[in-house]
């Protein structure tokens, strides 16, 4: 589930298994850990008590505090080797400070955490290296998190097949963005193949793309400069449309806020 999404802080929990097996995940943590903790509690679940974190990549709105919660909950960091040392947060020093257990991953190779199989895919984004992430239950449900994307081809070769939940950037809207405040250097950064995808990107993968298996989509990363929720929404709708998936209702992951993006009703603990 999101806990905050967008260039303020994002944050995500991967909860899976059951019983013994189960484990819960920390998916970037760019926000302040207090509001963490409290987002976490409205999902009923407790950052310290996480089984591992994840860092998709250096950017502070991901990164900012990985080290600190994994610290905190004596929980293992898994990151891409080259993202150790590309800021201070990320320092082999503070990881060492901090007592955490560095796991490294690479990108395509997939790793296990519990009863999860987690491939890394490489994204196209100007943090180098950023990976979205395939997750694969025991029982062979699959999930998948992209953001933080310059243009959507890497998703559009199989790598969402049999996906039943999908977290999809939904970053700006494109004229909003050439007719909004953001000087034309960041203009260009955003709307270039290293930046961030667009509504109208992220809905023609849909279009092309659109695995039959989904069930959940949740729109992610939307700017508060550059977009509107409803844009985002439209845009996926349309797309969902045309791929003949009219039963599918996108959720729009807010700024703070806790959204469930699994495919089954979440379980009762
Ligand atoms: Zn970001
Ligand atoms: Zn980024």
């Amino acid at each position: 589930m999101l806990l905050a999404s967008g260039s303020t802080g994002n944050c995500a929990l991967i909860e899976a298994g059951q019983g013994q097996d189960r484990v819960v995940l920390v998916l970037d943590c760019g926000i302040a850990q207090r509001t963490g903790r409290d987002l976490a509690a409205d999902a009923r679940l407790s950052l310290t008590s996480v089984d591992a974190v994840l860092l998709t990549h250096a950017h502070a709105d991901h990164s900012a505090n990985v080290v600190a919660v994994a610290g905190r909950a004596k929980a293992p960091l898994y990151a891409h080797p080259k993202v150790v040392d590309q800021r201070p947060q990320l320092r082999v020093s503070e990881i060492a400070r901090r007592k955490v257990e560095l796991r490294p991953y690479l990108s395509q190779r997939a790793f296990q955490v519990g009863p999860l199989t987690i491939t890394p895919i490489p994204l196209p984004h100007d943090a180098e290296p950023t990976h979205g992430f395939i997750f694969e239950s025991e029982n062979g449900q699959r999930a998948a998190y992209f953001s933080d994307l310059g243009h959507p081809e890497v998703l559009m070769n199989g790598v969402l097949e049999g996906v039943e939940s999908l977290v999809l950037e939904f970053n700006y809207d494109a004229e909003m963005l050439a007719n909004g405040p953001y000087p034309p250097h960041l203009v260009q950064r955003i709307s270039g193949g290293l930046g961030h995808l667009s509504n109208e990107q992220s809905a023609e993968n849909l279009r092309q793309a659109c695995p039959s298996s989904l069930r959940q989509l949740t729109l992610a990363h939307l700017s508060r400069h550059n977009n509107r929720p409803h844009l985002a929404a439209e845009a996926a709708r349309a797309a969902l449309n045309d791929a003949g998936r009219n039963d599918l209702e996108p959720k729009i992951a807010p700024p703070r806020g806790v959204v469930y993006a699994g495919p089954n009703p979440r379980p009762a603990h």
